[in-house]
Parts: structure tokens; sequence; C-alpha cells
């Protein structure tokens, strides 16, 4: 068996595509267009990179984009007053500080800072509880872009059993959250957890979100599962760098019914979903339905 790939690059596209229709609308209806902040602290090459990115796409989107530079020596009293600063301004909708933050500087209370209703990452303890209790909450943007891949791939997830790999408040967690919400059969793996293959075996859907060059191996799928790696790992490999999943790829393919490429896969989702998130809180900021995306 080979399984199905699936192309989170184009369907990124396509996602970004209909916000960009429903930006449209919605600054035609209000004479307004949905605005993201992204604040970033310091100067690691591949945050700048993907702030970069965040940026691009925001115009392309229709959207405003304001982009603020901090250097690492700033205080978490002066960033939080940065962020009390765009929590105020009605051009802002979304607020994102780019992670991770200088040692100095206590993450959780600069999330906390940032209103829950600009809080476009979903980071905030006020949207984790809302997603956990199964309110309209901001869902954190990768598991978002994991659960709308597998929802298009499978339809229906009622009664299948999930496997999520890692337990972190921006992916595991949440991920689990989202696939119980859609009544599958959720078992959280971690760095304790005993018997790890034997666990992944059962699984119908497989998430892996652990950060280890891929350590999921094919002997560790059951045949046609749907596999989504969420890995991100630089490796070095034949005197080249390149970019792995969590997941053996090469192999796993031969036995799951479908797969996420790395790259191509859940990376170019998290963007998207970023995007439509700052449209939602647009909406929600004007009183405007909220488009199905
Ligand atoms: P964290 O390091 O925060 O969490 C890793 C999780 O994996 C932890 O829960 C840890 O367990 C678990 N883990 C580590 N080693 C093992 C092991 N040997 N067996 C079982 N579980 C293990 O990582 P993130 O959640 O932030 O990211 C995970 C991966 O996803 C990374 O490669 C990251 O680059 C990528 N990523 C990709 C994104 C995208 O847009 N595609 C966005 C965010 C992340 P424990 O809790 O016990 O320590």
């Amino acid at each position: 068996m080979t399984a199905k790939i699936i192309d989170g690059k184009a369907f990124a596209a396509s996602l970004r595509e209909k916000v960009a229709t429903e930006v449209k609308k919605v600054t035609t209806t209000t004479g307004k267009k949905p605005g993201l902040a992204v604040i970033l602290v310091g100067e690691d090459p591949a945050s700048e990179v993907y702030v970069r990115n965040k940026g691009k796409q925001t115009v392309e989107c229709g959207m405003e984009s304001f982009e603020f530079k901090m250097p690492d020596t700033i205080s978490e009293t002066e960033l939080i007053t940065k962020v009390e600063e765009l929590n105020q301004d009605p051009t802002v909708n979304g607020i994102l500080v780019q992670l991770p933050l200088p040692k100095h500087i206590n993450e959780n209370a600069v999330i906390e800072a940032i209103s829950p209703d600009k809080d476009v990452d979903g980071f905030h303890v006020i949207n984790t509880g809302r997603l956990v209790t199964g309110q309209n909450a901001m869902v954190p943007c990768t598991p978002l872009g994991c659960i709308i891949l597998l929802k298009d791939t499978l339809g229906d997830l009622s009664g299948l059993n999930a496997v999520v790999l890692g337990r972190s408040n921006i992916v595991g967690k949440p991920m689990a959250s989202l696939l119980l919400a859609e009544n599958c059969t959720v078992t959280t793996v971690h760095s304790k957890t005993r018997n790890i293959e034997d666990i992944c075996k059962r699984a119908d859907i497989l998430v892996a979100a652990i950060g280890h060059p891929r350590m999921v191996k094919a002997d560790w799928v059951k045949e046609g599962a749907a596999i989504i790696d969420v890995g991100i790992n630089r490796i070095e490999e034949n005197g080249k760098s390149r970019l792995v999943g969590d997941v053996d790829f090469d192999n796993v393919v031969n036995i799951a019914g479908a797969i996420t490429p790395v790259p191509g896969g859940v990376g170019p989702m998290t963007i998207a979903c970023l995007l439509r998130n700052t449209l939602i809180s647009f909406c929600r900021a004007h009183n405007l339905d909220e488009p199905a995306l």
C-alpha cells in the first residue's frame, strides 16, 4: 500500500484564498481591514524568517500587518506595556508574540497580558479553557491546521482511535482536545509513556509532535492509518542540511493510508490558520457572522 500524500501546501494556499475573499467582503462592509500585530523579541534567524513570512501572507490576504521588533534586552514590563497598548488599538484584531522569548521574560505572563479576544495563537488560559470545555475558543493554529487536514482527508472522525505523541501546551494538548471534540477516542503519549509502539499501533489517527527526527517507525503504524507529522527537525544527511519530521516518512508511507510530508504538510497550514483566526477575531469585534473556514 502507498499512502495518499496530504498536500498541506496546496490546502493552505486554498484556505488563504478563502480568507482573502472573506477579508474583501468584511472590508467592503465595514470600511476597515483586519489587522495582525506580530512582536519579535531578539534576533533569532529562524523566527525572523517566520515573522517575515507571516507579514507577507497577511498583506497578500488583504489585511494590515504590523511588525514590532524589540531588542532582547527589553524588560518583561516593557513588553507587557507594548501588548497592552495593542490590546487598546482598534486597528489590531490579532496579537502574536513570537516564541520563544529570552530567558529573563516569563512567557506565561506575556501571553496572559494579551486580550483573549485578540489571542489569535490561542495560547491564553481563557482560550485553553474554552477549548477544553467545548466553548467558542481561539484555537491554536498548528493543531487547528491538523484537524482541518484530517477532516478533509477522512471526513467524519467519530469513533476513531487517535493517538497524539507529545503533550505540549501549543500542540499536543490542544490537538487531543480537538480530536476529543470530534468524538475520537484519544490517547496522549509523552516521554514517560510505556509501550509507545503498541499504543501507536492501535491508532487510526496518529499525530506526531515530539521533536525527534523520524522516531515513528513503520512497525509502529497500523495499516491504513492517517499520519499527521507536526515535527520540524533540521538534520545533516549525506553532507546536506535538510528538514525531516518526527515520522520515518520513506518507510511509513508504505503502511499508512494517508500521511503529511515534511516540509509541505502541517507547516504551511499554521500561518493560514493564523490568518483565519485574525479574520474571525475581526468578525467578532464587529458583530459580523463568522465565515465557516
Ligand atoms: P515540545 O518540546 O514542547 O514537546 C515535545 C513533547 O514530546 C513533550 O510532551 C515530550 O514529553 C514529548 N516527547 C519528547 N520525547 C519523547 C519520547 N522519546 N517519547 C515520547 N514523547 C516524547 O515540542 P512542541 O510541541 O513545541 O513541538 C513538537 C514538534 O513540532 C517540534 O519538532 C516542533 O518543531 C514542531 N512544531 C511544528 C509546528 C508547525 O507549524 N508545523 C508548530 C509547532 C511545533 P514530556 O512532556 O514528557 O517531556
